[in-house]
């Protein structure tokens, strides 16, 4: 018999994922605080519910799809929750980008209750949502990470297994801390070259050949021109929007406190993003910094 997955928080990624686990033959039962979310999974042939406990309850895997930190923990440990109705030895997998402590406190709640579960954040934005081409950075045991897998495949193009719980999210913002700085690294040489008169395409390509090259200069290059498909050539429409790579900076930051590690750039990328989230410019795509850098945005 096909396997039963609960999916909780069907919003602008977890309703694209849940299709991709219809399409794959999984039975899915859904649930979400917006009618209108709930509504679209219903028509997609999933099975809504009212509430988190009715959703899980006969569930053989539990996915949760969730803006923050503080949801997650609520919709795990809530009275209503997940640990409170799931059935004997469901699998568990938070794919939500949250912090790692929170990850790391959930996943040691689940285990003292039994259950095996693994955090699964992913990239890959909307569009990787709806295509099934998400990358999966897993947490979790060995033996999780296994279970984990078959339920994950229909959802993505790579998934890593990044050892312990909350590892997935700490690759996550690991990851995106990088990114932020090579972005404003990449912008800042093509800012400088311009003011000394360089040709934004000579530059391109010298640099992409060179020591410079980065993904953020030959895949997203922040201006129009060098790679027609990066948002600099649409309006820096995203794409990845700088209020989402501030989100994952903070949590970087976060972990940054916790951790203790000294992270010198990354403290200053996230300061530049807060700056251009301030002023207005949240929805416009993160390579849109090589503007902001300028003041012409
Ligand atoms: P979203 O706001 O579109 O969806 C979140 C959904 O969760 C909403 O439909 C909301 O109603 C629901 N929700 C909130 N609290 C709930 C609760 N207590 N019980 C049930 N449902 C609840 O956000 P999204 O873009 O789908 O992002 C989800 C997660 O994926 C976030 O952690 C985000 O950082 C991460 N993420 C997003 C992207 C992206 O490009 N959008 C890319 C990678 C990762």
């Amino acid at each position: 018999m096909a396997q039963t997955i609960a999916f909780i928080g069907l919003g602008n990624m977890g309703l694209p994922m849940s299709k991709n686990l219809l399409g794959a033959g999984f039975r899915v039962y859904g649930y979400d605080l917006s009618a209108n979310a709930l509504e679209a999974f219903s028509e997609a042939s999933g099975k809504p519910f009212t509430n988190v406990g009715e959703a899980v309850k006969a569930a053989d895997v539990v996915v949760t799809m969730l803006p923050s930190g503080a949801i997650v923990k609520g919709v795990y440990e809530g009275e209503d929750g997940v640990f409170a109705n799931a059935k004997e030895g469901a699998l568990l997998i938070d794919s939500s980008t949250i912090d790692v402590d929170t990850a790391r406190v959930v996943a040691q709640s689940a285990a003292d209750k039994g259950f095996a579960m693994v955090d699964a954040p992913v990239s890959g934005g909307v569009g990787g949502a709806a295509a099934g081409t998400l990358a999966f950075m897993v947490g979790g045991s060995e033996e999780a990470f296994e279970r984990a897998k078959p339920v994950l495949e229909p959802m993505a193009g790579k998934i890593v297994h990044c050892g312990q719980s909350g590892n997935g999210q700490a690759a996550k913002v690991c990851n995106n801390m990088l990114l932020a700085v090579s972005m404003i690294g990449v912008s800042e040489a093509f800012n400088l070259g311009r003011a000394l008169g360089l040709d934004d395409q000579v530059f391109f390509d010298v640099a992409s050949n060179a020591s410079g090259q980065c993904w953020s200069l030959t895949s997203y290059c922040p201006v129009p021109g060098p790679v027609p498909a990066s948002p600099a050539n649409n309006d820096y429409k995203p794409g990845f929007a700088t209020a989402l790579m501030l989100k994952d900076l903070r949590l970087a930051m976060q972990a940054v406190r916790s951790s203790g590690a000294n992270t010198p750039m990354g403290a200053r990328a996230a300061e530049i993003y807060t700056e251009m989230d301030d002023a207005g410019h949240g929805g416009v795509d993160f390579s849109g910094v090589l503007k902001h850098l300028t003041g012409a945005l």
